[in-house]
């Protein structure tokens, strides 16, 4: 039943690709939103230009969408507080500072950056606190707070550039009521007097991301543990506005681990760790280097949601594979730890390979295709289907239905020497012959006929099993991997597997 009416955003800034931290703070904000039959918005945060990286956006909104992560509002869909990229709302962000330059919670600051890294400089040599421009050193800086009236209005005349800096109070307890992490309470003097309004006109993140929380009616801010720190700041621009009593409810989700648990998961730590950090493969457009993605991986999206689901969420039950929609209706902040979850890429592949076994055989023939075509084999669908059903099994990541099928596409280019050297005996080739010769006398050839004449022939020569399965399988296949050496014989057909035998023979022995 809908209740209050609940609208969450994802907020991503397009600095590069998403890391799955961030994918994972989407899905929490679309499985709320929907829970609660809420409103998901899209909303580009994109006013900081030095850190713009083309493509980016295009990422976000693709990768997300192979994910299955669908918005409501959105930059591409519009809605009802369009629009929804920052960088095409900067009319709306000065109207907006300047109630708060009216209202004397934000003031016209000139310091120059290289004044600040004097002072910086300064504070670390005295060893010292880090410099602050806050209550106390605002007084002697070159501010609007500081300096007289006249004096600003001559130097904003001037044009000489300038940034606008919230006005922190002095000792006032700030309080962030955290859905996840409870009260966190910070004096107001240790915060410094960010800035709010840059130089080159634009809003700051804190700035813009406030405003538009406030203007979209965002009523959760569902957000990375590393916004925690920013949040009292955002509480006390709330106040300044006086926006407090609509003021969004926080909620900042836990850390993702590196596997060992040291410290947060890097975009860096995939392709160091063999393993992605990113939904879909990205190139970076500046040097031009390829990180993998989950699809390109052979991840199913799925499995993707389901992996990200479960880092930071705990269902509390026993079922460990959910639906998207049992994900929907099971959900809750509540059930979203403090701590930080280590990413095991293991349990990944593994809920991949669970997702993939819950696909019909049919399904999997959109995923086999593509792996056919690069391989340029046209077999034909019902032998697809029956190679699947075999294999499928074995598979954990989509490629992997190829590694642990081609061999009933092509014919092995080469064998394994040292399983030859292994498994092959004096006897082994003549026995392998014989037995050929009996199988091209079978009128019929299925799984049972074959069995049979397999067994009856070990007895008469007085060998084991293994001492023709084995040969058998390094003809047909080149090594010693595969499914069931009977299964894949029936499958490829007598006449191909008799072909195998004697092309296999003549390489390996040369008769
Ligand atoms: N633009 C911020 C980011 O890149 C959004 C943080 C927030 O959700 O407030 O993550």
């Amino acid at each position: 039943m809908k209740t209050e009416n609940i609208r969450v955003r994802f907020a991503p800034s397009p600095t590069g690709p998403l890391h799955i931290g961030g994918v994972r703070t989407a899905l929490y904000n679309y499985l709320f939103a929907k829970k609660k039959q809420g409103t998901l918005i899209l909303r580009i945060e994109d006013t900081d230009q030095n850190r713009f990286v083309a493509g980016a956006e295009k990422y976000i909104v693709e990768s997300l969408a192979w994910c299955g992560l669908e918005f409501d509002e959105s930059p591409e869909k519009g809605g009802p507080y369009a629009p929804y990229r920052q960088s095409e709302r900067s009319e709306i962000y000065k109207t907006y500072i300047k109630l708060l330059l009216e209202n004397g919670t934000a003031y016209y600051a000139f310091d120059t950056e290289s004044e600040l890294d004097a002072l910086r400089e300064e504070a670390k040599t005295k060893g010292g606190k880090t410099f602050q421009y806050d209550s106390q050193s605002r007084k002697s800086l070159k501010n609007s707070v500081s300096l007289p009236e006249q004096e600003t209005a001559a130097l904003l005349e001037s044009g000489i550039p300038y940034v606008i800096r919230i006005k922190i109070p002095e000792n006032e307890t700030v309080v962030v009521n955290d859905l996840i992490r409870g009260e966190v309470v910070v004096n107001s003097s240790n915060l410094d007097d960010k800035v709010l309004f840059k130089s080159d006109g634009l809003p700051t993140y804190h700035l813009a991301n406030v405003v538009d929380d406030y203007l979209m009616k965002i009523t959760h801010v569902i957000r990375g543990e590393e916004w925690l720190p920013s949040a009292p700041l955002h509480v006390l621009l709330y106040r300044s506005f006086g926006w407090e009593s609509v003021m969004p409810k926080f909620a900042h989700l836990p850390l993702i681990l590196k596997p060992d648990g040291n410290g947060k998961l890097s975009k860096r730590d995939g392709d160091r760790l063999g393993f992605p950090v990113f939904p879909t493969a990205w190139t970076d457009p500046k040097s031009g280097e390829l990180y993998s993605g989950y699809r390109e991986s052979g991840y199913l999206p799925e499995a993707v949601i389901n992996i990200l689901a479960h880092l930071g969420w705990n269902p509390g039950i026993e079922q460990e594979l959910f639906t998207k929609d049992e994900l929907i209706d099971l959900f809750s902040l509540e059930r979203v730890g403090k701590h930080g979850s280590k990413f095991d890429p293991e349990k990944a592949k593994w809920f991949n390979h669970k997702y993939l076994q819950l696909k019909s055989d049919k399904e999997l023939l959109l995923y086999l295709a593509p792996l056919l075509a690069k391989h340029e084999v046209t077999p034909s669908p019902d032998y697809q289907l029956s190679v699947i059903h075999l294999v499928k099994d074995r598979v954990s990541l989509i490629p992997e239905l190829w590694s642990n099928s081609w061999y009933f596409f092509l014919r092995p280019s080469d064998y394994d020497q040292q399983v030859y050297q292994k498994i092959w005996q004096p006897g082994t080739t003549g026995l392998i012959t014989d037995l050929a010769a009996e199988i091209t006398a079978l009128p019929e050839f299925n799984k049972a006929i074959f069995h049979d004449l397999v067994q009856q022939y070990t007895v008469k020569a007085s060998v084991k099993m293994g001492q023709i399965m084995n040969p058998l399988r390094l003809l047909m296949v080149g090594s010693n991997q595969g499914p069931g050496m009977m299964d894949m014989a029936v499958i490829i057909g007598k006449t191909e597997f008799l072909e195998r035998i004697a092309l296999g023979l003549k390489t390996l022995t040369g008769k």
